[in-house]
């Protein structure tokens, strides 16, 4: 019975350790997408946001990490 609870124990503690760790692996990888016009301050998570309705370039695929990088705040449209 101890036996049973030290092992489930150890079970949940490994996967809060594994998605913490998909997290933040998760995070830097997501993909986003930007408008590169002169007055996007943005990033999106999807392709098809509002915000990029009225984008007067390509929308570009990037990271998560390299939008932050460029000083990209998430777009006010999103959840
Ligand atoms: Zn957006």
């Amino acid at each position: 019975m101890i036996k049973h609870l030290k092992g489930k124990y150890l079970t949940q503690g490994f996967l809060i350790v594994a998605s913490v760790f998909l997290f933040s692996f998760g995070s830097s990888e997501t993909k986003v997408y930007i408008c590169k016009g002169p007055s996007s301050k943005k990033y999106h998570l999807t392709p098809k946001c509002r915000g990029l309705s009225n984008c007067s370039t390509k929308v570009y695929e990037t990271t998560l990490k390299e939008a932050r990088e460029l000083k990209r705040t998430l777009c006010g449209w999103e959840d």
